[in-house]
């Protein structure tokens, strides 16, 4: 019996102006996520249908459509030309031997001599007699059989909804820049605004040789978890081991962190500015760690030369649930490899939790702020995902 994927987006999406350019973006990002394998798509009402792809690749394609953005729920179906009899071998295929269902039928071939409910009925009453130990229970059946009679005499049989990412297709919403360090929480940040739609980059900081080679490693597979969601990206990588230096040299320790973040948040802006990227994205979250106040938080802002926002979607969550998005998207068992993060390297013992911006400022007077940038913006190292 031959297969096809069906995929849908959510039609909130559709409405308006936009909904070419929205569907344009999501064919292009289906197209260029199943690319390798032998396909065709087809368009529909509301929904797309995969099609001619080889049967031994279905569960890999089906990987990649469920890290696609936009797509609300997938389903596998069996295709057959429209009867009675060709139905029902295929709800008979996918049918469970135990349990209570219940058969939905949608018929948009009006010419078709049974109505929808003449349809499931009949189906369903040749599935109870095939087997004997399910029954017909419509309020709460324990799994539904779904039949689609087409225009086209052609119908489709499946059972299961598969959830995708749904989102808004990568393409829509501008380009972002991630600060992704090797941790549990920025990869999440990046996801999460990702699935809105924007287009990322990644930028990481090192402090090469304080922290060692398999940092940067372990930094490469998280972008490599992202780019599975979002296709091509680039990985800047920068060392800041210069700046630490000059500010363990120069600085009060304690405010080592605080002053790193600036120096970052200010070379970020640069890489912004030549790549025409809109925003910087953060793991931080409010209170989880000394740094992570909103005094620190201003502070960092405070460093950027221009308006450019920085955006932080996971201010207002628990680590628990970041854990939690960390494991559904794939990127947990990564991140909780340990590894030397910069900021770990000369850690104060009593950092600035909430740091005055004048006193901040006083510090960073004692750097050559702009040389430091410069310097590390010699290291920048560009990779290609
Ligand atoms: P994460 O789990 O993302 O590492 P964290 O809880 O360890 O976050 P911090 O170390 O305070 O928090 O970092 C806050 C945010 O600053 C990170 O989420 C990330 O966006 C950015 N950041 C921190 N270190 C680096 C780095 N080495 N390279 C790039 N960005 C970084
Ligand atoms: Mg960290």
């Amino acid at each position: 019996m031959k297969k096809v994927i069906i995929l849908r987006y959510s039609e909130i999406y559709l409405k308006g102006t936009n909904r070419g350019y929205f569907e344009k973006m999501l064919i292009n990002n289906i197209e260029k996520s199943l690319k390798g394998f032998r396909h065709e798509i087809h368009r529909e009402m509301g929904r797309y249908l995969v099609d001619e792809f080889k049967e031994e690749a279905l569960d890999d394609i089906l990987e990649r459509l469920k890290k696609v953005f936009g797509i609300h729920t997938i389903s596998v179906a069996a295709k057959v030309d429209t009867s009675l009899d060709n139905i029902f071998e295929a709800c008979r295929e996918i049918c469970h031997t135990t349990g209570t269902f219940k058969v939905f039928c949608h018929r948009a071939d009006k010419s078709f001599e049974l109505t929808s409910m003449e349809i499931a009925a009949e189906i369903g009453g040749r599935l109870c007699m095939a087997f004997p130990d399910i029954s017909v229970d419509l309020r709460n059946p324990s799994f539904t059989i779904n039949i689609d009679v087409r225009e086209n005499k052609t119908s489709l049989i499946f059972g299961e909804y598969i959830k995708g990412q749904d989102g808004m297709p990568v393409g829509t919403a501008g380009k972002g820049l991630i600060l992704l360090s090797g941790g549990i929480d920025s990869p999440v940040a990046g996801h999460m605004i990702a699935r809105r739609g924007m287009t990322v980059d990644c930028l990481h900081f090192h402090s090469y040789p304080y922290t060692n080679l398999q940092a940067k490693e372990k930094v490469i597979e998280l972008a490599r978890v992202l780019n599975g969601y979002t296709g091509k990206m680039n990985l800047y990588i920068v060392s800041v081991t210069a700046i630490q230096e000059a500010i363990h040299k120069n600085c009060s320790p304690d405010y080592m962190v605080t002053l790193l973040r600036r120096f970052m948040m200010r070379i970020a802006e640069r890489i912004a500015k030549r790549e025409g990227i809109n925003c910087l994205i953060t793991g931080e979250a409010l209170g989880q760690v000394a740094s992570q106040t909103i005094e620190g938080m201003t502070s960092s802002q405070d460093a950027l030369e221009t308006s450019l926002p920085i955006l932080r979607p996971l201010c207002g969550f628990d680590k628990d649930e970041i854990i939690e998005r960390s494991k559904a998207i794939g990127a947990y068992d990564i991140s909780i490899q340990p590894y030397e993060d910069c900021c770990t390297v000369f850690l104060p013992r009593h950092p600035v939790i909430r740091p005055a911006i004048a006193d901040v400022k006083a510090e960073e007077d004692k750097l050559p702020v702009e040389e430091l940038i410069q310097g590390a913006m010699k290291t920048l190292e560009t990779i290609k995902l």
